[in-house]
């Protein structure tokens, strides 16, 4: 039977990358965020390309009606949803104290609060068929000391692996998928041009990359995913090296 995959963040970066691997692998979408007319020409893309059914719901998950728009859709019994990829977020200047404390509401809103209602929202019926996968996109910068970003981040991955824990003897899993810098839209729409955010270029992914990687080990079962081996060796290095020269590493690159 074909199942459904919900995608917040479906109108850009990993958000239509994991859109299109589905589509390939012949789910239902339903492709979430707040550019209808972008979402629009991604759907009528996949649906040329031969997908089976791509439904957009635009929709401002900062917002309550956004958010009440996309657990309604979760919950709806007659059209039960089988994976969630929670890819939606945007980035702030690390400067927290000039930083306005709305949109650090916002985004905080945006990384922890949404990916925590929208799970809340799908996993009765996910547990009841014995059968779901979440996926929360997280980031590297999980383990490095790096303003509200990193912090967010770091809560989604704790989030991720106690519910994995949880709820995969139960039919569901949970991965915190945590990319390192991957080429998408992210860094353009904090006002870093491509090339200028003082990243060295062996530190970039690409999203095909991060969606196979992070798929595969959303097979395995896995809690946690970082994909490229480069970035699994930064992983494991932060959480060994000093906490004053992680800080120190953290502020460099955007
Ligand atoms: P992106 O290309 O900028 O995509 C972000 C997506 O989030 C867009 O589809 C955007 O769509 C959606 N979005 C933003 N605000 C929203 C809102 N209020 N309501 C609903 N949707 C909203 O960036 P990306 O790199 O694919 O980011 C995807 C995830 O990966 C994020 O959670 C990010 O933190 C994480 N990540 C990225 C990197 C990286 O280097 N790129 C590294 C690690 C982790 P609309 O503007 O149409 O709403």
């Amino acid at each position: 039977m074909t199942s459904t995959s919900l995608i917040t963040g479906a109108s850009s970066g990993l958000g239509t990358e994991y859109a299109r691997r589905l589509a390939r692998r012949g789910d239902r979408l339903v492709l979430v965020a707040r550019d209808a007319a972008r979402l629009e020409q991604l759907a009528a893309e996949l649906t040329r390309e031969g997908a089976v059914d791509v439904e957009v719901l635009s929709a401002d998950l900062t917002c309550f009606e956004g958010i009440a728009a996309v657990t309604s859709r979760l919950t709806d019994p007659a059209r039960p949803v089988a994976t969630l990829i929670n890819s939606a977020g945007f980035g702030l200047p690390l400067a927290f104290e000039t930083n306005d404390i709305e949109d650090e509401v916002r985004h905080l809103r945006l990384h922890d609060e949404v990916p925590m209602r929208l799970m809340h929202a799908v996993l009765p019926s996910m547990l009841a068929r014995r059968s779901g996968t979440i996926l929360n996109i997280a980031s590297a910068s999980a383990v490095m000391p790096r303003s509200t970003y990193a912090a967010c981040k770091a809560w989604l991955v704790m989030f991720s692996r106690w519910a994995n824990a949880q709820y995969a003897s139960r039919g569901v899993i949970v991965t915190a998928v945590c990319p390192g810098y991957t080429h998408t839209d992210f860094h353009a729409r904090l006002g870093l041009p491509k090339g200028e955010e003082g990243i060295p270029n062996w530190l970039w992914l690409e999203a095909p990359r991060v969606v196979t990687e992070s798929l595969r080990d959303v097979e395995r079962g896995k809690a946690v995913s970082v994909p490229s081996r480069r970035y699994r060796a930064i992983w494991t290095l932060a959480q060994l090296a000093p906490s004053g020269l992680m800080a120190r590493l953290a502020e460099r690159g955007r």
